[in-house]
């Protein structure tokens, strides 16, 4: 083990950083000091968005995505379609639907999926007000969770518990990625590009 280099708190401060997605132990060591070395424009900043971060994110009560109010944003959204209701499994997934623009309704945020494996049942998820959502003037339900084993076995419960509505269902199409070639694609997605078909 080599000798410390630094005191305790820049320790503290590497071994939090290296706690984030994506950042092993020597990305957090650059990342800490990138920001001591930019203290005023970087490390100040950061520091009171953390603090108002962790004073005023809530959870939304009827979606369940996060926002500095509840009810949310999208949620309070008057020109957003409200007979749409998009299910999606975490916060970052309804992120990259807005990024992309793709729809305009509003959103249903599970919590993760159905993993018998791993304990995870219904009422893990955020599932205990979606049939009460979708009774109040909800036409379509688009079930935009991933293309996984446990995406697809909390898609089908979710259908299940919404048969007796009068709501159509839909899922995401499944296939061949925009810019993919169909050479380098397993077995599983062509045979889905292949059945989910369309007439052009
Ligand atoms: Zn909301």
């Amino acid at each position: 083990m080599a000798d410390r280099v630094a005191g305790p708190e820049i320790e503290r401060l590497i071994q939090l950083l290296a706690r984030l997605p994506g950042l092993g132990p020597r990305s957090a060591r650059r990342a800490a000091l990138h920001l001591i070395r930019k203290r005023e424009e970087l490390l100040a900043p950061l520091s009171d968005a953390l603090v108002v971060a962790r004073e005023r994110i809530v959870t939304c009560s009827s979606c369940g995505s996060i926002d500095t109010s509840n009810p949310c944003t999208i949620c309070r959204d008057v020109r957003r379609d409200s007979s749409v209701l998009v299910v999606v499994e975490t916060v970052a997934d309804l992120w990259a639907l807005e990024r992309a623009k793709v729809v305009n309704g509003h959103y249903h945020v599970l919590g993760g999926t159905l993993s018998p494996l791993d304990g995870i049942g219904p009422k893990d998820l955020n599932l205990s007000n979606l049939t009460e959502r979708v009774s109040d003037g909800v036409k379509e339900v688009i079930l935009a969770v991933n293309a996984t084993v446990d995406g697809q076995t909390t898609a089908h419960y979710i259908t299940d518990i919404l048969k007796g509505s009068e709501v159509k269902v839909s899922r995401l199409a499944h296939g061949v990625p925009v810019g993919g070639e169909l050479d380098y694609l397993d077995e599983g997605t062509l045979s889905a590009a292949m059945r989910q078909r369309s007439i052009v």
